[in-house]
């Protein structure tokens, strides 16, 4: 479930036979260099491998293909250290399915003024190699992240960073399997999509299941392994007198631990790295998945409620994209307002799944009525979300095409105390403000469910947007809703003229 260590980015350095042997040899040991700084980089969470210099269109060619054979690489990034004719690169560029990172800089920050040569002017061309290549990606109509300036600029790495991010995300959602316990929620029109669509797109294959096959996993649940969680509880939460050994209502946590147990091993079998509930649809279910869910989310897999595969899909992607980032990602709910004037916020929670990774402190683990679904009362985590910057991201499917839409939002502490609600919650006032936010998230169509993080950086959501090849609009401090309004109109007809037929 987590991302492979044997995850890698590959270098790829552009010259031509033309410098002759003693400026390739220095081609190469600085790209070395560039290659070198970006490994080392921590803001870059997989290793950056440096290959040899490409001076011709055969090895170029076969580079890409390679790169598209090889499972462990995410993405190529490619630097034109000299100049490189570009018509060289057309195969290659051609065959490239990877992700794409143009990084335009070069090896020396400063000039040497006092002693520079033609020598010099020669070996280090990048200002106008990579403008060649610039055209050429263009001209063929390549996706593509591009990047200027100097490595020894922190900026440079970080944004590097970010879209490596995005890159190991697509690689998730390449392989990614999706298993759904029974349908959507009856008569919900945004939680609908087109399955097949999504395995072109993403890559991802969703897959329904009978709920009474996790009930049957669940049954099949040992009480060792359900002890062995009891415990883990005990260590992790504050879990109320109530439902701790000896407690009157002891059996309902051993049930929520065994529910636990039951999905994780179907989802271990079955090679899933998300899932979805339904909670008009439990079978034989004696509660509602809560913790359970709260928990597997928690260790990175994707969860959408009410058959919602789509955010699910997207958590999974947006987990594995901020691994190792301080911070957390959790399915959210927009869920209701406070429209105080001065003080507009909005209350993001769900009936019980949300994500503990970005809780603000240790959580509660307690029991309490669920006012629907008419099962037996489901044990949940209780907490508040962390404070400080956050996005809220949601996937829509618009018939034709999949359209994101992310909102920059500021997490705050709960302006008072929420002493009779018993759920997970985060309160949050978005970018620019409520009003244009919830302006323009409508008018985008965009959905109620969405991925809350605190985790990652909004560049990453735009760098996945070009990988995939799928609409991303960006409500943040800068958004007027009139812009907005025509941006998503343009790109209407951009997308479906883009795409063909
Ligand atoms: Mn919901």
């Amino acid at each position: 479930m987590t991302t492979s260590p044997a995850h890698q980015i590959w270098f790829l350095t552009g010259s031509q036979g033309m410098y002759g042997e003693d400026t390739l040899r220095q081609v190469a040991e600085q790209s070395r260099e560039v290659a070198a700084a970006l490994d080392g980089s921590g803001a870059i969470p997989v290793p950056v491998v440096w290959r040899p210099v490409l001076t011709d269109s055969a090895a170029i060619r076969r580079v890409m293909l390679e790169a598209d054979a090889d499972d462990s690489c995410v993405g190529v990034i490619t630097w034109m250290h000299t100049f490189s004719p570009a018509k060289m690169w057309i195969s290659g560029l051609d065959a490239l399915r990877k992700p794409l990172l143009h990084l335009h800089t070069q090896a020396n920050q400063a000039l040497p003024w006092a002693t520079i040569d033609m020598d010099f002017m020669n070996l280090n061309q990048a200002a106008h190699g990579d403008r060649e290549f610039g055209f050429v990606q263009t001209r063929l109509g390549v996706p593509r992240k591009t990047v200027f300036g100097h490595v020894a600029d922190p900026s440079v790495a970080e944004r590097v960073g970010h879209w490596s991010r995005a890159a190991l995300a697509a690689a998730t959602l390449r392989s990614l399997r999706l298993a759904r316990f029974g349908d959507n929620m009856r008569d919900v029109a945004v939680t609908e999509g087109d399955k097949v669509e999504a395995e072109l797109t993403f890559g991802t294959s969703v897959n329904g299941y009978g709920v009474n096959e996790l009930v049957a996993a669940v049954d099949a649940a040992g009480d060792a392994a359900v002890d062995e969680l009891i415990a883990e509880y005990q260590d992790a939460y504050d879990v109320a007198p109530e439902l701790q050994k000896g407690g009157e209502r002891h059996d309902s946590l051993r049930y929520g631990a065994r529910i636990e147990a039951g999905l994780r091993q179907f989802l271990t079998d079955g090679d899933f790295g998300a899932f979805t509930t339904n909670f008009e649809d439990l079978g034989a279910l004696r509660q509602l998945p809560g913790l359970a869910v709260q928990r597997l989310m928690a260790d990175g897999y994707g969860f959408g409620g009410e058959g919602d595969w789509k955010t699910a899909v997207l958590l999974r992607a947006l987990k594995s994209a901020a691994i190792g980032l301080p911070g957390g990602t959790s399915f959210m709910e927009d869920y209701t307002y406070n429209l105080e004037p001065g003080s507009e916020l909005v209350l993001g929670a769900h009936m019980l799944e949300v994500c503990p990774t970005i809780a603000a402190a240790r959580p509660k683990l307690e029991i309490h009525p669920l006012s629907i679904g008419g099962r037996e009362d489901p044990v949940r985590l209780v907490f508040d979300a962390a404070p400080g910057p956050a996005v809220v991201t949601g996937l829509a499917d618009l018939g034709d095409r999949f359209r994101l839409v992310a909102n920059e939002i500021d997490t705050v502490a709960p302006p008072q105390p929420l002493p009779n609600l018993p759920v997970a919650r985060a309160v949050w006032s978005p970018r620019p403000d409520l009003r244009t936010s919830a302006e323009s998230w409508l008018i985008a169509g965009a959905p109620h469910h969405t991925v809350y993080s605190s985790a990652l950086h909004t560049e990453v959501l735009r760098d996945l947007s070009e990988i995939v090849g799928v609409e991303l609009l960006v409500i943040d401090a800068d958004t007027n809703v009139r812009q907005f309004a025509r941006e998503q109109r343009w790109n209407q007809a951009y997308y479906r003229l883009a795409r063909g037929f």
